[in-house]
């Protein structure tokens, strides 16, 4: 299983779906800068997202708030005094560990035979940084951990200047900075990531609905988008592990190839705790006024979270196919990079390049993605070269196309070809490419 890792690592770097940042100097831990390819699936993956969450809707709006804030909003939302990690240090070598990761804690004392560690302290996983020209205690501010504070505290902005009613959510898509003690597995656990949450606002008392709702959009999300029904798994947390101020927390579990089963997305029900503490520590009541009811209360919140990497990771190695011949990428049509490429059966035969190009300057035009063109080697190696990035369609002009204006068609997945007339080509390969997308 480590073996796939390796592979899928390798085979990002070699196709350009993800780089190690700062490589030529060495690298830097826990930082990864997606190449182009990577940069098309993470585009499909927040368009998915966005297309789920907001377009299909009527009840949820888009927010773009800073990665910067006061310094207050970290006060009152728990992280500057509870965004911590515990951490120990090898006495030996220095080495710094999460507390709670004991597999870790326990290979690392093998290779000194035995260590001793210091005692537990609360590391706080907050990037600071110094606003303004004075880099003092009183400049000091974050890096947003988490995108939702984004979201509470333009909650009152949001409700005055768009019509929204309870309930209703407000989407977000944004970077946020995580100093983890140990960063690893590629893109699972990093330091700059970006995430995707909703902060779905809701009368209190209709809260365990609105839960369980979400849990059951957003496990569907992922089936729609063709994730292993047998890889992915929804669990509630025990109480002892979530927030005090949880009121049900349940993650999204993909079947990680170097753990089993682990945290893809997180799911919380988390009462009117953000909004109170906002209240409280701004002196601006943040509730909601229901003018049919004639009350006022503080909504209660859902929130589903997760990071962009983690999800390119998990699709990545849910995609992953080796077959007799060849390394496919089973993605989502929605979600592949390329969508179709175009190859003249011979480079160098005129009228075979000319009328592919044709081709693919008009399929660029129509198509909703990125169609490619390529006229190096033999055909088969054009094939597997896109089976390899899953680009879901191959058009082939040859000889016979020149007489009767017809191309292939391969299909990434079963491989069979069809012979299809160029006029209605964009047709067929918009209903095959779009129709499949239903998430
Ligand atoms: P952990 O306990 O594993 O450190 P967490 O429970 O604090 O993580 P959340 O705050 O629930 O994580 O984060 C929401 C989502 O953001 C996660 O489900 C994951 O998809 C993503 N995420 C969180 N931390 C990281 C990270 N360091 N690297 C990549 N993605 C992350």
């Amino acid at each position: 299983m480590e073996n796939l890792m390796s592979k899928i690592v390798s085979l990002a770097k070699r196709r350009g779906f993800v780089y190690q940042n700062s490589e030529i100097y060495g690298g830097i831990n826990g930082v990864w800068d997606l190449g182009p390819l990577g940069t098309l699936l993470a585009n499909n993956l927040k368009q998915e997202w966005w297309r789920s969450m907001v377009f299909k809707r009527d009840d949820v709006v888009g927010l773009d708030s800073s990665i910067l804030s006061h310094p207050r909003v970290w006060e009152a939302s728990g992280h500057l005094k509870s965004f911590t990690d515990p951490l120990i240090e090898c006495k030996i070598c220095h080495g710094r560990f999460r507390a709670d990761h004991k597999k870790e804690i326990e290979e690392h004392a093998k290779t000194h035979k035995e260590p001793s560690f210091t005692d537990v302290k609360q590391f706080n996983l907050m990037f600071k940084t110094f606003m303004g020209p004075l880099d003092n205690e009183e400049h000091k501010t974050y890096l947003r951990p988490e995108t939702a504070q984004g979201i509470f505290i333009n909650f009152e902005n949001v409700i005055s200047s768009t019509r929204v009613k309870i309930p209703f959510g407000i989407a977000q898509i944004g970077k946020g900075f995580r100093n983890e003690i140990t960063t690893g597995n590629f893109l699972f656990r990093v330091r700059e990531f970006e995430m995707m949450e909703l902060e779905f606002f809701v009368k209190p008392g209709t809260d365990r609905d609105w839960y369980e709702y979400w849990k059951k959009e957003r496990l569907k999300w992922y089936l729609n988008l063709g994730i292993k029904k047998e890889n992915i798994r929804i669990e509630e947390l025990p109480k002892e592990d979530v927030a005090h101020y949880s009121r049900g927390t349940s993650e999204i579990w993909y079947n990680w190839p170097f753990m089993g089963f682990g945290e893809l997305e997180g799911i919380a029900n988390r009462g009117d705790y953000d909004l109170s503490q906002h209240s409280k520590f701004s002196g601006h009541e943040l509730a909601y006024f229901d003018e049919e009811e004639n009350t006022r209360f503080t909504p209660y919140v859902i929130e589903p979270s997760v990071g962009v990497g983690r999800l390119i990771l998990a699709f990545l190695i849910d995609a992953y196919k080796e077959e007799e011949k060849r390394v496919v990428l089973k993605l989502h049509p929605g979600l592949s990079p390329v969508k179709v490429a175009v190859f003249p059966l011979l480079s160098n035969k005129l009228p075979l390049a000319k009328l592919a190009k044709d081709i693919y300057d008009n399929l660029k035009k129509q198509i909703n993605g990125v169609v490619s063109y390529d006229d190096r080697g033999n055909i088969g190696k054009r094939y597997f070269s896109q089976d390899e990035i899953g680009t879901p369609f191959c058009v082939t002009v040859d000889f016979q196309s020149l007489k009767d204006k017809t191309v292939t068609v391969r299909d990434r997945d079963s491989m069979k070809q069809e012979r299809i007339k160029i006029k209605d080509l964009n047709i067929y390969l918009q209903n095959n490419l779009e129709g499949k997308i239903d998430a």
